[in-house]
């Protein structure tokens, strides 16, 4: 195409919310076979509330929102947010932190009232030699189910509880997929959120693909095993954790509602936080450079 197309090409992309860094990426985002979508905060909003919390035998439930809300208020982690929220809205002030480490792709840790907890992912937990007892497993298997988020609550080595976290899925989602794949891309889910929930949200949305459990910082190596497959691979993302992906695939788009990081590490910015228009960026990239199939 002629410099004067792609010009062109990337002011149109600007009136549909589609931030272009340079010409070169219009040539880049043409050959894209694959999309590969973060969850939390990409497909979905993001905006995680606490919905439901779950007490083990003899917990009290005032107990558990006081200890892993004071926890969580230390963590920047969206989920951390909604539970310390909540926590604080119904058992006034939080109990104040001895003592804290983010555990990265499981949750929590830290001192609270001389108590050592942790709040995160089962594994986690187990980590401390804290199983969930029998009656937790079987509920937090059944609520998954439904494409909520479960994290675990422990402290003093025995696990206590569980909290449920709601997502939304983006309204605009279902729609933006079903382009990807009429455009002839692949959609592939990539979260670090557990199986279960990652199937439930990509079902909803119609994706086929889920790569679910991955630490932030093996999002990336996906990427490149894709790439490895001879894919060519647009990758979207919003999070701190999706920048090295972001830069690594073939194709970088961040949703505008996302971290200034992610925004940095991208070719694209979705500027309206709408997956939709990852699909306007292909057509209007195949258009730009006279291959519309
Ligand atoms: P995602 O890829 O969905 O953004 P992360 O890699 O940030 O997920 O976290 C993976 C999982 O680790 C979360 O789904 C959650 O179960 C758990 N987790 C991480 N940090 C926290 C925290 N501060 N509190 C509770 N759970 C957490
Ligand atoms: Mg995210």
């Amino acid at each position: 195409a002629t410099p004067t197309a792609l010009l062109v090409g990337t002011g149109r992309g600007a009136q549909l919310g589609i931030l272009i860094k340079g010409p070169e990426v219009l040539e880049s985002t043409r050959k894209v076979d694959t999309i590969v979508l973060d969850k939390t905060g990409t497909v979905t909003t993001g905006k995680m509330t606490l919905v439901e919390v779950v007490t083990a035998d003899g917990v009290d439930r005032t107990e558990l929102l006081r200890l892993a809300g004071a926890l969580e208020n230390a963590s920047e982690h969206p989920i951390a947010q909604a539970v310390a929220r909540a926590a604080a809205q119904e058992v006034g002030a939080l109990p104040t932190l001895e003592d804290f480490a983010a555990v990265e792709g499981k949750g929590a840790q830290g001192v609270v009232e001389d108590h050592a907890v942790l709040v995160g992912r089962e594994s986690l937990l187990a980590d401390w030699s804290q199983p969930l007892p029998t009656e937790l497993v079987r509920r937090k298997a059944s609520v998954e189910q439904t494409g909520r988020t479960v994290v675990a609550v422990g402290w003093d080595g025995q696990a206590r509880g569980l909290l449920v976290v709601a997502d939304q899925v983006r309204p605009t989602s279902r729609d933006a997929i079903a382009q990807f794949t009429a455009l002839g891309l692949a959609p592939v889910l990539l979260t670090g959120d557990n199986r279960t929930v990652a199937e439930q949200i990509a079902a909803e949305v119609g994706i086929g693909q889920v790569i679910a459990e991955v630490l932030p910082a093996d999002k990336v190596d996906v990427v490149r095993r894709l790439q490895a497959e001879g894919r060519v691979v647009a990758m979207v993302g919003d999070g701190v954790n999706d920048a090295a992906a972001l830069a690594q695939a073939d194709l970088g788009l961040a949703m505008g509602t996302g971290t200034d990081v992610a925004i940095a590490a991208a070719d694209i910015t979705l500027v309206r936080g709408d997956l939709r228009s990852a699909a306007d960026a292909i057509r209007l990239s195949r258009r730009t450079l006279g291959t519309i199939r």
